[in-house]
């Protein structure tokens, strides 16, 4: 186990500046014209793809070979500094590519998660889409309908149902489906699906129209009777049927296990609103040193001073819940879900801080002129998605009181 430090070593500080020379010469001055057209800003994550940022090597390098677990809340910071809405496009097939690594078999995994990134045949970019959330059941995961019946004599398996708000449904490469296999055993019941390119039945359905991080592609995935080979089954049948077969017997789930890969990922996700907090707080920090009202700048008058210094205090509480989460899920460390208190701290630091920056652009902050406004509607999908504000609570309050909180 190594250390657990804020000093960033040599690799991570290269990381760091790599990733924020790409954020400020390449997604900051594109942020603005994506987010108006509402559309996946393809050339970005082209130019992404070519220095190797887009890529399921950097993913990998990046979660794997640092044993401080930093790497990945660093890079991300300095990704969505520039633009969460072009950051979450950078990062969207990533949620595939976890979704892939916390069930596949070592074989799987090599299969379908280069995949997630560019196409095996002609080395073009792909995308990923981790199809969990129904219309019915986001937080509430024991509501999934979707269905997964196997066909023994195709080794088939039969996927029905619709999926919700997909980060880049419809228009991926590789669907990664969670499906129920056994509807009498609720969230134990699920198993997950690779869905490979151009299979029949699977199609998008309606793109939302969104508040903020618009131009990450957001959509339903229907199924419509979508036939995938058994091998899709990520994990395996055999490994589903022990699995099953446990639970059915009243035998207790890994669910501890379970638990470290959530909390895990939950780093990352804080480490994108900490990047949007960072990005608000340095603008509006700028402004008030220039702006002046009544013969002075505006920054000398306490109430603006105060703020200020207040969303910095914020700023830094949250990177360190944040690293020291990414260290204890990389050293499995958990006790008292410190990657849902990173999570919940950063999300609500933004969208906090992002408002505080309005406020000291005055009328100019609300304004689309000024990226402030669009900040802070950026900001605001880190209290929502991978988990709410009150499901990181709800987490919280069981690590911490050993209850069942309902
Ligand atoms: C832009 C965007 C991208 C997304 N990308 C993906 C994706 O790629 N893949 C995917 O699978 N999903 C994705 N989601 C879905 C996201 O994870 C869900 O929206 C989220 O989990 C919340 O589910 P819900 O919208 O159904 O809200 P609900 O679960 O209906 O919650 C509504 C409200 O009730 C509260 N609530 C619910 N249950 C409880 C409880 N037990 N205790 C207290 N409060 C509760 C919630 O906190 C919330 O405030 C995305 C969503 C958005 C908006």
């Amino acid at each position: 186990m190594t250390d657990f430090s804020m000093k960033l070593n040599e690799d991570q500080l290269t990381l760091q500046k790599w990733v924020h020379d790409f954020a400020e010469n390449v997604v900051r001055p594109a942020g603005e014209e994506w987010d108006e057209k509402e559309e996946f800003p393809y050339p970005i994550v082209e130019q992404a793809k070519e220095i190797g940022l887009y890529s399921w090597e950097f993913m990998a390098e990046a979660m794997m070979n640092d044993p401080t677990g930093l790497s990945m809340p660093i890079a991300i910071e300095e990704l969505f500094w520039g633009d969460a809405g072009i950051g979450m496009a950078i990062m969207g097939s990533g949620l595939a590519a976890a979704g892939i690594a916390s069930s596949a078999t070592p074989e799987q995994l090599m299969e379908w998660v280069p995949q997630c990134y560019e196409n095996a045949d002609t080395g073009k970019l792909a995308l990923g889409a981790f199809c969990a959330s129904e219309p019915d059941a986001g937080s509430d995961v024991g509501g999934y309908r979707t269905s997964a019946k196997y066909d023994e004599k195709t080794d088939e398996w039969v996927l029905n149902g619709t999926k919700a708000w997909i980060t880049n449904g419809g228009i991926s490469d590789i669907h990664v489906v969670v499906a129920v296999v056994d509807p009498e055993l609720g969230s134990k019941g699920h198993a997950s699906f690779v869905v490979p390119p151009g299979t029949k039945g699977l199609s998008q359905g309606q793109k939302y129209k969104k508040h903020g991080i618009r131009a990450s592609h957001t959509a339903e995935v229907v199924l419509d009777d979508v036939r995938v080979p058994g091998r899709c089954l990520l994990g395996g049948k055999e490994k589903l049927d022990e699995r099953i077969a446990r639970v059915r017997r009243g035998e207790k789930g890994n669910s501890q296990a379970a638990m470290q890969t959530f909390e895990a990922t939950r780093p990352a996700v804080g480490a994108q609103a900490l990047g949007v907090a960072r990005a608000a707080y340095e603008y509006s920090l700028e402004y008030a040193k220039e702006r002046e009202a009544f013969g002075r700048k505006i920054i000398m008058n306490q109430s603006i001073a105060f703020m200020l210094a207040d969303m910095a205090t914020e700023i830094e509480a949250s990177r360190l819940l944040i690293y020291r989460a990414a260290w204890l899920g990389k050293n499995k460390g958990f006790k008292n879900a410190e990657g849902s208190m990173a999570k919940l701290k950063a999300a609500r630091t933004a969208t906090w801080v992002t408002e505080r920056a309005i406020q000291i652009l005055g009328g100019y902050g609300y304004t689309r002129e000024y990226p402030v406004e669009r900040w802070h509607r950026d900001a605001k999908i880190h209290d929502i998605f991978e988990g709410t504000e009150q499901i990181q609570q709800l987490v919280i309050s069981r690590a911490i009181s050993d209850l069942r909180i309902e």
